[in-house]
């Protein structure tokens, strides 16, 4: 099937409201799926996640952690020898000199310790915006709402958000969701996103939303149409 379009009206809050409260009882334990001991190890595994998966960085980052087990140990380190390490989780030229750096700014400017702000973990090399609120709500249970791929499709064909950019998606979600479960909405949507609105294609017909979520009127047109089409 081809790219379906996004709807292109948000739904009315209180049926998005209703969408999530399923979601939040479909995926009730939603946690990151990452391997991670403290915060420092959360952040080189958020940093090497981009474009990887996290089955592969959590292949990836007990060697690494055993050989760098501290921001003093890895700022210190050789940028080959971390390359060789996390090579597996692609773009690792970037990513090796990303956390180098990230761990040399904790050790100079936070003593040590990743800090507990969104925007001194958004000053850190190699950390965006998604990077910053992951750790910031996973590791500090921060209250902010991580927009990575999955957050910003899912949201989407739910009707939550018309946004371009996921920092509109971030907006739109914060405005739907109580504060208090911004830390947890984007676990419900990954997950989700994972198991069932998948890309390309949503196994609509085995999601709990399906009578609530904009898409799947959408998805029948489009099958209609194709079907016309071809008769
Ligand atoms: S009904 Fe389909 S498009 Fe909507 S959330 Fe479920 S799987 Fe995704």
């Amino acid at each position: 099937m081809r790219r379906i379009p996004f709807p292109k009206k948000k739904v009315l809050r209180a049926r998005a409201l209703k969408m999530l409260a399923i979601l939040e009882q479909a995926y009730p334990n939603a946690v990151t799926a990452l391997h991670y001991r403290n915060p420092f190890e959360l952040l080189v595994a958020v940093i090497l996640s981009a474009q990887s998966t996290d089955a592969r960085v959590n292949l990836t980052t007990p060697e690494l952690f055993k050989k760098y087990p501290t921001p003093e140990k890895l700022a210190a380190a050789r940028e080959r020898d971390v390359q060789r390490i996390i090579k597996s989780c692609g773009f690792f030229r970037m990513k090796s000199k990303n956390i180098i750096n990230a761990a040399h700014k904790i050790v100079e400017e936070h003593g040590g310790k990743v800090p507990g702000e969104r925007e001194a973990l958004e000053a850190l090399p190699g950390v965006g915006r998604k990077t910053a609120n992951v750790v910031f709500s996973v590791a500090f249970e921060g209250a902010a709402i991580a927009v990575d791929t999955h957050v910003f499709r899912v949201a989407h064909r739910m009707g939550l958000t018309l946004g371009k950019t996921p920092r509109d998606v971030e907006n739109d979600l914060e405005k739907i969701v109580p504060r208090e479960q911004w830390r947890h909405a984007h676990h419900w949507l990954i997950l989700h996103g994972r198991a069932i609105c998948k890309a390309p294609v949503p196994r609509c017909g085995i999601c709990p939303i399906n009578k609530l979520c904009p898409t799947p009127p959408i998805i029948a047109k489009l099958t209609t149409e194709r079907a016309r089409s071809k008769a």
